[in-house]
């Protein structure tokens, strides 16, 4: 829960800052990444979001959580690879002599409001 809550306030506070009055009512969509290797998962991820935005003023608002990508650097074959899901292995020669880079486990990526003028 600490670490969800963490990363909720991190959304919160982004949307403060970017949203009027006006955007209250709007529908409004955070697209947010999450490495596969944080204990967090997308579904406890969303399941914080909405019971912290309920008493917030924020109602109108969807939450989509998408893997973050990660560089697998393997040492074996020389081989780099993006990776969106949990793995321990070089997909190319089977090595586990590999290296991924985990300098980020979280960042929101866009916030779209819907704007029906
Ligand atoms: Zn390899």
């Amino acid at each position: 829960m600490m670490h969800e809550t963490k990363f909720v306030s991190q959304i919160f506070a982004v949307l403060t800052q970017k949203l009027d009055k006006s955007s209250i009512l709007k529908k409004i969509t955070v697209t947010v990444r999450l490495s596969p290797f944080s204990h967090v998962s997308a579904k406890t991820l969303k399941e914080t979001f909405k019971q912290l935005a309920e008493g917030k003023n924020f109602k109108n608002i969807e939450l989509k959580v998408l893997p973050l990508q990660l560089l697998l650097d393997c040492k074996n074959c020389k081989r780099t690879v993006f990776i969106m899901e949990k793995k321990f292995i070089c997909p190319f020669c089977n090595s586990s002599n590999i290296e991924i880079k985990m300098d980020k486990e979280f960042f929101i990526e866009t916030i779209e409001v819907e704007d029906n003028k």
